[in-house]
C-alpha cells in the first residue's frame, strides 16, 4: 500500500488507541443539559427561549449571531431552567442555556429511521438547498476547530473549489471517535461526501485515513468503489497529519501559502469526516446538530469508550460511565494530549467540537521542570510549518511582537510537536500561542486605523 504524507517535520507520539475496537454506545441523558452560546468560531448565538419554555429534542434554542455563526438546538426535551453562565472548555465563563431534562421527546420533523437516503433518490437537491440545510442545522467543523461549515461551502469569488478533502486522519494518539464513526456509518459518510461535492460543484474527493486504521481504509475503499470520483488515500502515520495544511499537501501535493491563505486558495475544501456524517443527517434526515461521537479515554480509565453523546452532557458524567476518575493526580483534557485543553471543572459540557475527553494520570498529568534551552534544534526539525519554535517562543516571552510577526508566528498551527520533542521541557507552545494571539490583536488594531 503506497502511503502519502506531508514533507516537513512531524513527530511520532506513542499511541494509545485504547477504545479502537469498542463499539459506540449512546450515553445516558444528563439531568441538566447546558449549552454555551459560543460553540464555534464567529459571533456567539442569541437565545430564542426563556425560563419556563418547554423544548423537545431538536428545538431551536439560540439563533446565529452573525454571518459567521451557527444556531443551537436542544439535545434534550424538558424545561428551560435558566440562562446563566458556565465555564467552558477554554476555561472562560460564557453565557449558557440550562435545560432540566424531562423524558426524551423529539421534534416530529426529524426523520429517525435507519433507512439510507441516497443522492440519486433526491435529484431535487440543488447546491443552494444543500448549503442552506447545513447552515440551518447549525453544523460546524466536528474535528474541534468549530468553523461554521456552510461558510466553507461558499468560497470567495476569486477562488475556485477543485476538490473536497475529507479529514479522517485522527492523528491524536488516543482519540477513536472518527474511526468508530467510519466503522459504524460508512454508507452515510459516503452520501455526506457526495452532498458536499455537489454543494461546491466538484467531481473529485479524497478521504485521507492514516495507516493505523487499516479496517477503516478497507471499509471506506469498498464503500467508495461505487463512486469513482471518491478516492480513499492511505496516509503514513505521522503527527500532525490531520492538520489542514499537512493533509492537503499529503493528498493533493499542493502547499497552502502562509496565512491569510486558506485551503481553498489551492482549490481544496477540507471537511472533517464527522462533519460529512452530520451533513448527511442534516440534509437527508432533517436532523440538526445536537449529538456527536465522543471518545472518553486515558491509560488509567477502567473502561475507555466511544459514546454517542447529547450535547450539553457534563464531562464528569461520561467519565463516571467509564468507571470514574482514577486515583491520584489527574488532568482532564477536552481533546487529545497533543492539542487538547485541560479543563478547570468536570461540569464542562460536551459541545459541537468535543471529539474526546482524555484523562491523564500520575506523571502524565504533570509537566517536567523547565530546563534551559540546549540549542539542540529538535524543535526546528519537527515543526511541520518550517518555523523556529525556540526563537518565536523566546520573542513571545519578551513581548517582541513586531519581530514575532516577521518570524511568521501566524503560520503556527499550534500542533505542539515542538513542545512534545523538547528535551528541556520548555513551554514552547504556551509561549507561541500567547504571542500569536498578541500579534493577531496588533494586526487588528493596525487595520482599524
Ligand atoms: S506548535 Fe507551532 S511552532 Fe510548534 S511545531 Fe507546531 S507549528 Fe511549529
Ligand atoms: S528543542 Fe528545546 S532545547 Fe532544543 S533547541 Fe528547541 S527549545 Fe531548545
Amino acid at each position: 500500500m503506497k502511503l502519502f504524507t506531508f514533507s516537513k517535520g512531524g513527530v511520532h507520539p506513542e499511541e494509545y488507541k485504547l477504545s479502537h475496537e469498542v463499539a459506540t454506545v449512546a450515553a445516558e441523558l444528563p439531568k441538566v443539559a447546558v449549552f454555551p452560546l459560543g460553540q464555534h468560531i464567529g459571533a456567539p448565538t442569541k437565545p430564542v427561549v426563556k425560563r419556563g419554555d418547554k423544548v423537545k429534542v431538536g428545538t431551536l434554542i439560540a439563533e446565529a449571531g452573525g454571518f459567521v455563526s451557527a444556531p443551537l438546538y436542544s439535545s434534550v426535551s424538558g424545561t428551560i431552567a435558566k440562562i446563566d453562565t458556565i465555564i467552558d472548555a477554554t476555561g472562560y465563563r460564557q453565557p449558557a442555556i440550562y435545560i432540566n431534562v424531562e423524558g426524551d421527546e423529539w421534534e416530529e420533523t426529524i426523520d429517525r429511521s435507519e433507512k439510507l437516503e441516497t443522492i440519486a433518490s433526491h435529484p431535487e437537491l440543488t447546491a443552494e438547498e444543500i448549503i442552506d440545510r447545513i447552515k440551518t442545522a447549525g453544523i460546524t467543523g466536528m474535528g474541534g476547530a468549530g468553523f461554521p461549515t456552510f461558510v466553507k461551502l461558499m468560497p470567495p469569488p476569486e477562488t475556485k473549489a477543485e476538490c473536497v478533502v475529507i479529514n479522517a486522519v485522527e492523528c491524536e494518539p488516543y482519540i477513536t471517535s472518527d474511526y468508530r464513526l467510519m466503522m459504524e456509518h460508512a454508507d452515510e459518510i459516503i452520501v455526506g461526501v457526495q452532498l458536499i461535492m455537489k454543494s461546491v460543484s466538484v467531481d473529485k474527493a479524497y478521504i485521507g485515513i492514516e495507516e493505523n486504521k487499516p479496517k477503516a481504509i478497507a471499509l471506506m475503499t469498498e464503500k467508495a468503489a461505487s463512486d469513482p470520483r471518491i478516492k480513499v488515500v492511505p496516509l503514513a502515520q505521522k503527527y500532525p497529519q490531520g492538520g489542514e495544511k499537512q493533509l492537503v499537501e499529503a493528498v493533493t501535493g499542493r502547499q497552502i501559502p502562509a496565512p491569510p491563505a486558506l485551503p481553498i486558495h489551492v482549490g481544496a475544501v477540507v471537511i472533517n469526516v464527522g462533519t460529512a456524517f452530520a451533513s448527511y443527517q442534516a440534509v437527508m434526515k432533517n436532523k440538526p446538530l445536537f449529538e456527536r461521537y465522543t471518545t472518553v479515554t486515558g491509560r488509567q480509565i477502567k473502561h475507555p469508550a466511544n459514546f454517542l453523546v447529547r450535547m450539553g452532557t457534563p464531562f464528569g458524567q461520561l467519565i463516571e460511565a467509564c468507571g470514574g476518575m482514577p486515583e491520584g493526580d489527574n488532568k482532564v483534557l477536552a481533546g487529545g494530549p497533543m492539542m487538547g485543553k485541560s479543563v478547570m471543572t468536570l461540569d464542562v459540557p460536551v459541545c459541537k467540537g468535543t471529539n474526546s475527553i482524555t484523562v491523564l494520570t500520575g506523571q502524565d498529568a504533570h509537566r517536567d521542570p523547565i530546563q534551559p534551552c540546549i540549542r539542540c534544534g529538535k524543535c526546528v526539525t519537527v515543526c511541520p510549518m518550517g518555523l523556529e519554535p525556540y526563537l518565536i517562543a523566546t520573542l513571545s516571552s519578551f513581548k517582541k511582537y513586531e519581530r514575532l510577526e516577521g518570524e511568521d508566528v501566524l503560520s503556527c498551527i499550534a500542533c505542539g510537536s515542538c513542545q512534545y520533542t523538547c528535551p528541556s521541557h520548555r513551554a514552547l507552545l504556551d509561549n507561541i500561542v500567547q504571542g500569536k494571539q498578541a500579534v493577531m490583536g496588533m494586526i487588528r488594531a493596525r487595520n482599524k486605523k
